[in-house]
């Protein structure tokens, strides 16, 4: 459990998209436990994320948008607005992954990709910045990847949606830098979810590793402390990006990878 317990964001609602596992679930966890209200976001255990968010004592409901569709995002946005009232953070993290090399990359897998990685955090900003402007204050917090910043071999579409978004925070955070709206981005290395265990099960199958050795070598080759980040750890530094300490962080990428960006 995250260790947030003063309810610094009371009063407050946040929209996490992809919020139904990993990452997303955990840093709706840690603002809920801060506070806000929560709309969820994402396919799957929706019942099952809805019920973490209410056991930390927050109000949550969740909206099924497809986050490469435009009109559905519209309709998320508009509905995190009529049913709380205002949207005050939003953590654009939905995300997939794909693996393999340029000539041999689907199509159709690129284009999915950076709809979902990249485009999707254009469309929710495009609508939910003119109001959080115009109430003074508001938070957006763009999930990037180490992979903002380095690239590994066969992950060309996510290399390029995540080098993407950190450009996109930045012009995001220039064009409302006189205003009390802050835009950054976190990257973080490798964190164990349900995205990355695929990338374990592929490489146990393709070396004919067990599990724990899949794991160690996938860390190994990257992530020097050789530990997963937490979804826990990421849930903290979001509500620290809340905080009025963070105010005059604008446009900023933090790293919380093991080392990974600092060889
Ligand atoms: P995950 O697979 O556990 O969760 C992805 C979430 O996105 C789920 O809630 C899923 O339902 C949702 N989603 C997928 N497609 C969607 C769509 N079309 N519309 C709406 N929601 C959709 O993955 P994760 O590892 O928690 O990744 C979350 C974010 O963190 C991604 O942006 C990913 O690139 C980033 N990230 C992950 C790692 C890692 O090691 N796991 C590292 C760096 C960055």
């Amino acid at each position: 459990m995250t260790q947030s317990v003063s309810k610094t964001l009371a009063g407050k609602t946040a929209l996490v998209t992809g919020s139904t596992s990993g990452i997303g679930l955990g840093i709706a966890t840690a603002l809920a436990q801060a506070g806000a209200n929560l709309v969820l976001n994402g396919f799957g255990d929706v019942q099952g994320a809805l019920a973490q968010i209410e056991a930390a004592g927050a109000q949550a409901v969740h909206h099924g948008a497809d986050m490469t569709k435009p009109a559905e995002i519209e309709a998320m946005i508009a509905f995190a607005t009529e049913r709380f009232g205002a949207l005050d953070v939003l953590v654009n993290n939905a995300g997939i992954q794909h693996v393999a090399t340029i000539d041999e990359f689907p199509v159709d897998r690129w284009d999915a990709i950076i709809a979902i990685n990249l485009s999707s955090a254009f469309h929710t900003m495009r609508v939910a910045l003119p109001a959080m402007r115009a109430r003074g204050w508001g938070r957006v917090i763009n999930i990037a990847s180490v992979h903002g910043l380095v690239g590994s071999a066969g992950k060309s579409a996510y290399v390029a949606a995540k080098h993407g978004i950190l450009g996109l925070t930045k012009v995001a955070a220039l064009e409302n830098a006189r205003t009390g709206v802050t835009v950054n981005a976190i990257c973080p290395g490798f964190v164990l979810t349900p995205l990355v265990q695929k990338q374990i099960d592929d490489l146990a199958a393709r070396e004919s590793l067990c599990a724990d050795a899949a794991r160690a070598k996938l860390l190994g080759e990257k992530q020097p402390s050789a530990q997963f980040v937490t979804p826990q750890q990421i849930g903290d530094m979001a509500v620290f990006l809340c905080s009025d300490a963070a105010s005059e962080m604008r446009g900023s990428a933090l790293q919380i990878d093991g080392g990974w960006s600092a060889q």
